[in-house]
């Protein structure tokens, strides 16, 4: 099951991404979380997008393409991946088809998460991480049990600077302009799933899982 998970900053791509993960044991490739890491790890792609992460622009094209291109290679992903957060040009989008065909595999489906500005600036402003184990939760509807402690590893839970409002507010323009193109692109090749992702996160897991069950 090679699948993608399109749709804009806040959408929940990454938390049914995890539940999938669970259910079938493919890994979850989120370029967001691989440069963040590459960040506070003070490695040299870390220091290269430090500053364009932060600002909440993409990364350029070439970079996230190679790095992509050498996580899809990893054993892992044999069986399947997720891709959450790439690709987010057309350009990328492009790229993975093209290393996709390298290496005698196909896109089973691009699942599309469609979300509003407002429920996104609302979600996105109020979601805290865990600075230790990376944690996400959300001050309204999943808040930890003690306020600013994480549940699992104590933690303190922080705001990522991307997560900001007028950052936010940014990354969906960055979205609708450079990523909201790939929707067409994906459902001229058959490959798009759309889900309300307004939604609670139970009704669209049952969506979702409904839609994979079909592409099995
Ligand atoms: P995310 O957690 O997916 O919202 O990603 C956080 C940030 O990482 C984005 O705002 C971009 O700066 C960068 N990023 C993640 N994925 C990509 C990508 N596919 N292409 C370019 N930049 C990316």
């Amino acid at each position: 099951m090679n699948l993608i998970f399109l749709g804009p900053p806040g959408a929940g791509k990454g938390t049914y991404a995890k539940r999938v993960v669970e259910k079938y044991s493919i890994p979850h490739i989120s370029t967001g979380d691989i440069f963040r890491e590459a960040i506070a790890k003070g490695t040299e792609l870390g220091k290269k997008v430090q500053d364009i992460v932060n600002s909440g622009n993409l990364v350029p094209d070439e970079l996230t393409n190679a790095l992509v291109e050498e996580r899809l290679q990893q054993p892992d992903c044999d069986k399947g991946f997720i891709l959450d957060g790439y690709p987010r040009t057309l350009n990328q989008a492009q790229a993975l088809d093209n290393m996709l065909t390298k290496m005698g595999k196909a896109l089973t489906g691009a699942l599309y998460f469609e979300v509003d500005e407002e429920t996104v600036v609302q979600r996105i402003s109020t979601r805290r991480v865990c600075s230790k184990c990376g944690k996400v939760y959300n001050l309204i509807t999943l808040p930890s049990k003690v306020e600013g402690i994480c549940d699992d590893c104590g933690g303190h839970l922080i705001q990522r600077d991307d997560d900001k409002e007028d950052v936010v507010r940014g990354r969906f323009r960055v979205y609708i302009e450079k990523t909201s193109p790939l929707i067409e692109y994906y459902r001229n090749q058959n490959k798009l799933f759309t889900l309300d992702g307004r939604k609670s996160v139970e009704e669209v897991m049952k969506m979702l899982f409904n839609i994979l069950g079909g592409l099995e």
